[in-house]
């Protein structure tokens, strides 16, 4: 089944360690674009639209990408939020997987037969290092979620997550580095220490991409933008049953 990828709104505001280097910032700036103005865009209803045959144009059990160019929490898209919440719902024969950096927002912009959550949807809470995990992770552990997933995205410090590694709760932590020209490098000792707490906890892990600058061993790898995912996957350090592709 083919993946598809809803970007409904666009345009964001940084807010942590983890957006400096933000790739929709760093995309609109090569067409001269304020990535800090946040519209809705043509794609907004994609999940509902129809093609001429009149079935859903986004086929049943397709697995959506929501919200890359955008955080879903955003406190500018409240209003659209709530026809975004019905579409959702409409496509429940459709996987919806958003991430935010404003967890602490969700349980005040739910919609009210959101209950302990949707089945078809996974939320990502990105973290980028220990204070943004420490600020982060107890809302989202708090909040009515059905499937959750950490971000160690883009890591810049080492993490100590044990303590938010509740295999009831979580199901899968992703680790990976930062992309782009001024990308911040990460370390290979990083991800394996996020790795051994989620084996030591029973919680799968997935090494998603390297990251323009990884350093391994001492010394300082640049890998191409093609390569992050394959040299991620070529490590080979994947633990658990629910790593996806
Ligand atoms: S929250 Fe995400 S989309 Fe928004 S500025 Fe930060 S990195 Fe970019």
């Amino acid at each position: 089944m083919e993946d598809y990828t809803w970007n409904l709104w666009h345009g964001c505001h940084k807010i942590s360690e983890g957006c400096k280097n933000c790739y929709v910032y760093r995309i609109d700036s090569g067409f001269e674009k304020d990535s800090s103005v946040v519209l809705k865009t043509q794609n907004f209803n994609l999940p509902v639209k129809r093609s001429r045959s009149g079935g859903y144009k986004i086929p049943s059990g397709s697995f959506v990408y929501t919200c890359f160019t955008s955080d879903f929490l955003l406190e500018e898209a409240d209003d659209w939020r709530v026809d975004a919440w019905k579409m959702i719902r409409e496509r429940s024969d459709c996987t919806f997987c958003f991430f935010t950096k404003r967890i602490e927002r969700l349980q005040t912009v739910l919609p009210t037969d959101w209950q302990d959550g949707y089945e078809n949807v996974i939320i990502g809470c990105s973290v980028e290092n220990q204070s943004a995990a420490d600020k982060r992770l107890p809302f989202f552990l708090e909040a009515p979620i059905k499937h959750r997933h950490i971000i160690c995205a883009p890591l810049i410090g080492n993490i100590e997550l044990s303590s938010y590694l509740d295999r009831d709760l979580i199901e899968l932590v992703s680790a990976g580095g930062e992309s782009g020209e001024a990308a911040r490098p990460c370390s290979f000792d990083w991800v394996l220490d996020i790795r051994r707490q989620c084996v030591e906890k029973g919680v799968a892990f997935k090494f998603h991409q390297t990251g323009a600058r990884l350093i391994k061993d001492g010394r300082l790898y640049k890998i191409d933008r093609k390569f992050q995912h394959s040299q991620a996957a070529k490590a080979n350090i994947n633990f658990g049953d629910n790593i996806g592709e």
